[in-house]
């Protein structure tokens, strides 16, 4: 490696992402200590927080204003949490980031406490600066399992400033812009059957066995999906996926199940609302496979839980934020992506937004995860050009 471990000028980066590394902030777990940290010392620079806590109030997010708030800005959004490293083989301390061979290695490095790091480091610098459009950061929780707390923060944003006329949401995407993503609908379907002495099927309900037909169903429609689309060839695979990915039932083999349960996602174009195609599911449910059920036991069926719904993203080439995020980032391309994100929730909430964020995606939620020197430093110059133009009191927002 020609580049030296450490950099000057990136310490303060390195060393704000390493005390943010720090905090074990697991999704599912509390994130109030980092979250309470970011605000005390925002509050030092005089930069106003809002919180908004989850009902445990044992974590929140983090919506923090730089300038004036009466006026359309630019938000930069990011989670605060970080997947689990349960079974997963470190070469060094996941939660005591180090840096080597031009990489800082922790978890959260690439996704994505490396691009929160950035504003953080440059806060006392940004805060000094006199800006005529705001600069707001926004810190969820809970974004690993479905875009869980940002709704929150969402629905009071009108509270906290002007709706802000752009977001760069800064999940690693390699410092590249991204304008699209598909969305995800996740349901649970519990089986209720009736169980009894497996000598006599018939007299029971084998809950497995009826999953098992909506299962094959389930792939059937996929299959059409593959075959007859919607498309759209930027994104991979160009059409809706959907498959089933757990499935639990059944406690010995001489008793007729009474109980299963099973997950299935889909993962939607932007375009396309998936609604239709589960409401074609939950038909054949209900129609085809109900009846039989229901003749042996009334109670016996099926029940629909929604456990995740974020939307897709699909931001015009002439948005303003395409044009932003660009020439922030010294990049002419704009691309989707296989994997959601906050975005999607921002734009449905009037807010136009981008992906683009420091470290590749491919490093995120494995072992070893690390995040490219290079790309810090890139993600130093996109906020301090960003500052630069938040600082100018004509040009578009
Ligand atoms: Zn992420």
């Amino acid at each position: 490696m020609e580049r030296a471990e450490t950099n000057d000028d990136l310490t303060p980066i390195t060393d704000e992402l390493r005390r943010l590394i720090a905090f074990q902030s697991v999704t599912r777990g509390p994130n109030r200590d980092l979250i309470e940290d970011v605000r005390e010392r925002l509050h030092a620079l005089g930069v106003p927080c809002r919180l908004t806590w989850d009902d445990t109030k044992t974590k929140a997010n983090l919506f923090a204003s730089f300038g004036p708030t009466d006026r359309p800005g630019v938000v930069l959004s990011g989670h605060t949490d970080v997947v689990p490293t349960t079974g997963q083989e470190w070469s060094s301390a996941p939660f005591a980031a180090e840096v080597r061979d031009g990489r800082l290695y922790g978890r959260g490095a690439c996704d994505m406490k490396g691009f929160l790091a950035v504003p953080l480091a440059l806060a006392a610098e940004i805060a000094e600066r006199e800006l005529a459009r705001p600069l707001h950061l926004a810190f969820s929780y809970d974004e690993e399992i479905g875009c869980v707390g940002v709704r929150r923060m969402l629905a009071q944003l009108s509270e906290y400033a002007a709706t802000p006329a752009a977001c760069i949401v800064g999940e690693p995407t390699s410092m590249g812009v991204v304008t699209g993503h598909k969305g995800k609908r996740v349901l649970r379907c519990h089986v209720q059957g009736v169980g009894g002495h497996s000598s006599r099927p018939a007299e029971g309900v084998n809950a497995i066995e009826c999953a098992a037909e909506l299962v094959v169903r389930a792939r059937a429609i996929a299959r059409r999906l593959i075959a007859e689309g919607p498309f759209a060839d930027d994104f991979h695979p160009p059409y809706s996926s959907m498959q089933t990915g757990t499935i639990r039932g059944g406690v010995a083999v001489n008793i007729v199940p009474a109980m299963c349960a099973f997950d299935l996602e889909i993962r939607h174009l932007p375009s396309h609302d998936p609604e239709p195609v589960l409401a074609e599911l939950k038909r054949f449910a209900t129609e085809t496979l109900e009846p039989e059920m229901r003749a042996v036991d009334p109670d016996a069926g099926f029940q629909w839980e929604e456990t995740v719904r974020y939307p897709g993203l699909r931001t015009a080439q002439d948005a303003e934020v395409v044009a932003l995020a660009q020439r922030l980032a010294s990049e002419t391309e704009t691309r989707a992506v296989g994997f959601g994100s906050e975005a999607g929730l921002f734009a449905e909430a009037g807010v136009p937004a981008v992906v683009c964020g420091p470290g590749g995606i491919t490093e995120a939620h494995r072992p070893d995860e690390h995040i490219e020197l290079a790309q810090l430093e890139r993600c130093t110059r996109f906020v301090r050009r960003l500052v630069d133009e938040l600082s100018e009191a004509t040009s578009a927002g």
